[in-house]
């Protein structure tokens, strides 16, 4: 049963914006130029925003496909019902085949035992299935060749009946940071498309782009772009700031103040030694802690709408120090983790950096006992 249906409220929460998801979306969208495809990637529990939700979402706001990269995830959508077509970005391995197949999903392909494979179930099952080619163009973990790139097509096309070449693509290496190694990447998969478009064998879809890519390269959106961390509101290389002031972010996590505690100078919050107050303090205990996904490093939270230190952490609480802010706090008080509190906000940006992590990696950490909100604005 999911959180909502059990209806219990819980402390520590995701709040997840929906009505800001689909801004983002909207604002993307007309980023693109005319006729360009959309791929929301939704792998990674959607960034930790939630799987089924989002892919709901963005099913109903007319994304044309989802990108995943485990079968599970896969599994999972069309369990929900979901009828997108859904592009495995990542390399699946021959046992896998059968359950694709069934799936129907359209699998990234980079070599012939795969093409094998999905073949021979494709043709049990007396279906078609699309697949998309992987060209490595300088990230060095999948793909084939640009050089092997027109003989590899041929090949398919001629030995695998069931196999229908959908798309090609290619993934860039460190697109935020080094402009002449993308368009290096850009230039080579170019040349693929043209010798592949001269023998007739170019694929309909080319894709390149992920979120760096359509933020900085706009002559790489070919056919498709396949958007993710963008799409959430947010971005890679923290402190790069290239992201436009219309993209926010869609989740906060907030909690609440569960206990308020005063003691004297020299006395302890919370274990170890880790805090010994220095002078006379008011404490707040926070019910959030590692094992939500709020782990050391995390510096500060709001609360009343301003900042408190962060100065001692457990699996389930973390201790405040709220000495000299507004003496109305009050036990049960909300706390905002990550997000907006008033006229503060504490941004992804500055958690990652306190951690010393990407944000995609710190989404990844905040725990399934944290329930997720989902809402609109009115
Ligand atoms: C994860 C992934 C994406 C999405 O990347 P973002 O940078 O988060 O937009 C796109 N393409 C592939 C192949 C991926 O693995």
């Amino acid at each position: 049963m999911g959180d909502a249906e059990r209806n219990i409220v819980e402390v520590v929460r995701a709040d997840i914006n929906l009505t800001q998801l689909k801004r983002n979306m909207d604002f993307i969208r007309k980023s693109l130029k005319p006729g360009v495809k959309l791929m929301t990637v939704v792998k990674g529990d959607s960034y930790g925003h939630g799987l089924i939700p989002i892919s709901r979402a963005v099913e109903a706001w007319g994304s044309d496909c989802l990108g995943v990269v485990r079968l599970t995830e896969a599994a999972s959508l069309r369990e929900a019902g979901i009828k997108l077509p859904i592009v495995m970005l990542a390399p699946l391995m021959p046992a896998q085949a059968e359950a694709a197949i069934n799936l129907d999903i359209s699998p990234m392909l980079d070599n012939d035992i795969m093409a094998a494979e999905l073949d021979k179930y494709a043709g049990i099952k007396g279906k078609k299935v699309n697949v998309h080619i992987k060209i490595n163009t300088g990230l060095n973990r999948y793909g084939i060749l640009p050089e092997a790139a027109l003989d590899f097509i041929l090949s398919i096309k001629d030995k695998y009946k069931n196999l229908y070449v959908e798309g090609i693509y290619t993934h860039f290496r460190d697109p935020e940071l080094n402009r002449d190694f993308t368009e290096g990447q850009i230039k080579s998969f170019r040349d693929v498309l043209s010798k592949l478009s001269e023998a007739g064998v170019c694929p309909p879809v080319a894709h390149s782009s992920a979120s760096g890519g359509i933020l900085m390269y706009p002559e790489a959106q070919f056919d498709m772009v396949r958007v993710g961390i963008l799409l959430y509101g947010l971005e890679y290389v923290t402190g790069r700031k290239l992201l436009p002031q219309s993209l926010q972010p869609v989740i906060s996590i907030k909690s609440n103040v569960i206990k308020i505690r005063e003691i004297k100078e020299g006395e302890h919050g919370g274990y170890g030694d880790k805090f010994i107050a220095h002078r006379d303090s008011r404490l707040a205990i926070i019910a959030a802690g590692y094992g939500d996904g709020i782990s050391r490093g995390w510096k500060e939270v709001l609360i009343g709408g301003r900042r408190a230190p962060i100065v001692n952490y457990s699996m389930d609480g973390i201790v405040a120090d709220i000495t000299g802010l507004q003496e109305s706090i009050r036990e049960y008080d909300e706390v905002v983790l990550a997000g907006r509190q008033g006229d503060e906000s504490i941004s992804w940006d500055e958690v990652c950096r306190g951690i010393n992590v990407e944000v995609d990696e710190q989404l990844q950490r905040i725990t399934k006992r944290v329930p997720k909100n989902y809402y609109y604005e009115f």
